[in-house]
Formats: C-alpha cells, structure tokens, sequence
C-alpha cells in the first residue's frame, strides 16, 4: 500500500502499548486525541480484551488521563455480539463462556442465555472456566450450535509471567468439538469491517494503529486498510522489517508519529 498519512482520515487504535503501558498513560497519548479532534477524523478504540465493558475501559482510560467516550470504543465482545446479531435471530440462545464484558454485550443485543440448548456459543477469556463450562459449551456445540471466538490470543502478558488467553479457552473447546470457532477479534477481519461501517469510513481513508505486528497490522492489512506500527509496545523494528505483511508506516512512539502527521498535513 502507498498511502499518505495526509490522506487518513479515520484511525482505529489499539489500546496496550499505544496508549498506555500498564496503569500508565504514554507520552502522547493526549496529544493524539487532540490531533483526532483538532482535524475532526473518526477514531476507535479497537481492542482484544473481551473481559471488560466499554464502560469499565472508558472509566480506566479517565483514571489515566484520557478522555475517551464509551462510544469510541469497540471490544472484542461488544465486536462479537454486534456479529453475532448480524447472523442470529433476534432472542436466539446463546450459550456464553467469558466474563461480564461478553455477557453484558450478549445480553445488551437482546439474546437469551442458555447452556446446552444454546444455537450459537461464544467464547472468549474466563478467568473462572471450569469443566462444567466447557462441557457445556462442547454438547452445545456437537448439537448443532455455532461456535464463536472473541478472540485468538493464545496468551496474555500480566506484570512478570504469560497467561493463557482466550486463545486458550477456544483450543480447548475446539480440541472436545473438531469445531474451528468464526473468530471475531484482531487479526480477522471482522471486527476491522465492523469497525469502518460504525465510522462509516472509507477503507481507503482508514489506518489500523497498534504496537503487535501479528494481531494489529495483520488484521489490518487482511482488510485493506493502512497500517502504523509504534514501537512502544511489544512488536520491534526488526521483527517488522521481516514480518510478511509490513506495516505502512513504523514510529518510535506516539510524538514521532504526529510529529510525521502534521508534517504531511504541511502543519509544521
Ligand atoms: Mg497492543
């Protein structure tokens, strides 16, 4: 792809690594909200984590400084639900093995909670999984349900140790069903197609913003849209100059990257 960042004017961001780093926002993270006012461009907020509520992010986000209204932001649940509505009748049964975040997105779409004579299952990270769940989930499954996944991440990073993710929880299930689940979140496109059509933004005129080549550029670049990498998270310069699906623009951190932005907007 050849795209001007002059030409971008939609931004979907991921969260971990881009905006913040533990409890801690990063330099420039209020500089780009501003930057996205200042020129009126769509935003969202677009991440993996299906465990917390829009609200619960938007209110974490206040606690560090940004702004950000619930509107703007999409998670893997609320991506999942939204889906899932597109494909399911309204009311259908739907057996769910998550936390509170993907159980308010079900319910908020006005489906109905259900064990086994569920007709659709999701399933995303759960801290409280038990055997009772995911067999539950199986003979949903094996009876006919549709099985949908959250999101792919097999693991996630806490303060010193890697924990199984939601990744995890799906292979399980997959592993008891021969079932492969339609997986929403980041790098499937779903949830990249859902994000443009709430912006009603031209793919054309859209960029995918993240610290993790594997999730956030692949998604992505699998939907056609420009990518940014920052290096202030996970994934590294290195890493990227070798990664098959290359992102359009690379930067040290979020003041590198508008810095270049106003620069090509012809603003400094
Ligand atoms: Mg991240």
């Amino acid at each position: 792809m050849t795209a001007q960042l002059s030409a971008i004017r939609n931004l979907l961001i991921d969260m971990d690594g881009v905006i913040y780093r533990g409890k801690m926002a990063l330099p420039g993270a209020v500089d780009l909200f501003h930057f996205l006012q200042e020129h009126e461009m769509g935003y969202l907020l677009v991440t993996n984590n299906a465990t917390r509520s829009p609200r619960q992010v938007a209110d974490q986000l206040t606690s560090m400084g940004l702004d950000v209204p619930e509107s703007r932001i999409l998670t893997s649940a609320t991506a999942s639900a939204a889906y899932l509505a597109t494909i399911a009748p309204a009311g259908a049964k739907v057996n769910v093995v998550g936390e509170r975040g993907l159980v308010e997105a079900i319910e908020q779409r006005g489906f109905m909670l259900a064990g086994r004579d569920a007709e659709y299952v999701v399933a995303g990270l759960d801290k409280t999984i038990t055997y009772e769940k995911l067999l539950t989930a199986s003979l949903a499954i094996r009876d006919g349900a549709t099985f949908i996944g959250t999101n792919p991440d097999k693991t996630y990073p806490m303060e010193n140790d890697i924990a199984p993710g939601a990744g995890s929880i799906l292979a399980a299930i997959e592993a008891a069903t021969d079932v492969q689940p339609i997986v929403v979140g980041k790098p499937e496109p779903l949830v990249i197609e859902q994000s443009l059509q709430m912006l009603g933004a031209k793919a054309e005129e859209t960029a995918m913003l993240g610290d993790r080549l594997e999730t956030d550029i692949l998604g992505g670049y699998r939907a056609g849209i420009a990518t940014i990498l920052v290096l202030t998270g996970i994934s590294t310069a290195e890493e990227a100059a070798v990664y098959p699906a290359p992102p359009d623009w690379i930067f040290d951190d979020l003041p590198a990257m508008l810095r270049a932005w106003r620069e090509a907007l012809g603003e400094r």
